[in-house]
């Protein structure tokens, strides 16, 4: 199917995909790094418009955004690919395409993974698994009519994409949990095929534009774990996105190419949720494993319980967004 955001070069046959800061120029019959977009007969083609890994409803907690319709269930979307080659990745059977180039998947219709939503009563959809940026034909068609169904949509990202797509999915997507997997460039450049500075450029334009943003890192023992690189990502936080930005300090499980590392120790997650919350991060959590802090929401002003999470059950105290106690209003999308 013929792909969006691209170009052609001039006196060149080649072209150029805008979708993500790799920005892959591709002359016939070769693909994008992603493995999922292609040149042919002097255009881009997307190979997964219109094909999906795994459709299911899970708990908007587990994307995670926090912070977002808490205890409500979202209608998620993967399809196949990515534009980054993590090492540590846990959905690489999905993400990576194999070397033979052959795509799995059941072909869709974007109105009827909608139909499905509403028939599921989803009060939002999410495209999520893998990196959505390359199935944006998809995600940018089932968006539009899930805007005019009253569904919300969501995306689970990298955050590698271009300004060009942040700005063609502007107005249909509603909010956002966006990995910052490091704050060092070598990171991004050794064990993702990625750089960070385009990372962090998308995270401020999603500030900018209005999305309901969430930031999530995976701890990784000996890979991203200094106590001197949570500090670096809490402050950007702090300073670039705002101080009630959510940040999500996920456990990592040994996977893929790292499938023979060590899980992340409690203390280390304890640790960065401690850094966090002197760096003046209001709300830090925990997650990918049983931890005693960092899983409730508490008022930033008298400390209240707000929001209580065990797993994936959910309960607000009182009014959501409003302190039962005080009456602070607690930033998020609560209805
Ligand atoms: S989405 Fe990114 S990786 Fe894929 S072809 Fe486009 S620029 Fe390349």
């Amino acid at each position: 199917m013929r792909g969006a955001l691209w170009e052609r070069l001039v006196d060149e046959k080649v072209v150029r995909c805008k979708l993500c800061a790799h920005g892959c120029r591709m002359k016939d019959d070769q693909k994008g790094r992603c493995g999922v977009r292609a040149a042919s007969d002097g255009r881009l083609v997307s190979l997964v418009a219109d094909v999906v890994s795994s459709v299911q409803m899970d708990p908007v907690e587990k994307k995670p955004l926090f912070h977002f319709l808490p205890g409500t269930q979202t209608y998620s979307i993967g399809s196949v690919g990515c534009n980054f080659s993590c090492a540590f990745c846990q959905n690489y059977t999905i993400s990576q395409v194999p070397p033979n180039g052959v795509i799995r998947g059941k072909h869709v219709d974007p109105a009827e993974l909608v139909g499905q939503a509403e028939n599921y009563g989803a009060p939002s959809m999410a495209f999520t698994y893998n990196e959505p940026t390359v199935f944006y034909e998809l995600v940018s068609e089932t968006a539009k009519l899930a805007e005019v169904a009253g569904i919300r949509c969501l995306l689970v990202s990298n955050g590698f994409m271009s300004e060009h797509c942040l700005h063609a999915l502007g107005q249909f997507i509603h909010a956002a949990n966006i990995d910052l997997k490091s704050f060092r460039d070598s990171f991004y450049k050794d064990y993702c095929g990625g750089r960070l500075e385009p990372v962090l450029k998308s995270l401020r334009n999603i500030r900018e534009m209005g999305w309901w943003l969430e930031v999530t890192t995976l701890v990784i023992p000996g890979a991203n774990d200094s106590p001197e690189e949570m500090r670096d990502i809490a402050r950007f936080i702090r300073d670039e996105l705002g101080h009630e930005t959510p940040w999500h300090l996920s456990a990592f499980h040994g996977a893929y190419r790292w499938a023979d590392r060590p899980t992340t120790p409690l203390t280390t997650l304890d640790m960065a949720w401690r850094i966090g919350r002197e760096e003046g991060l209001s709300y830090v959590y925990v997650g990918n494993v049983a931890s005693a802090i960092g899983s409730n929401t508490f008022c930033p002003k008298c400390g209240m319980l707000h929001v209580e999470r065990r797993g994936y059950r959910t309960r607000v105290h009182g009014t959501a967004g409003v302190c039962s106690s005080c009456g602070t209003a607690i930033p998020g999308v609560w209805r």
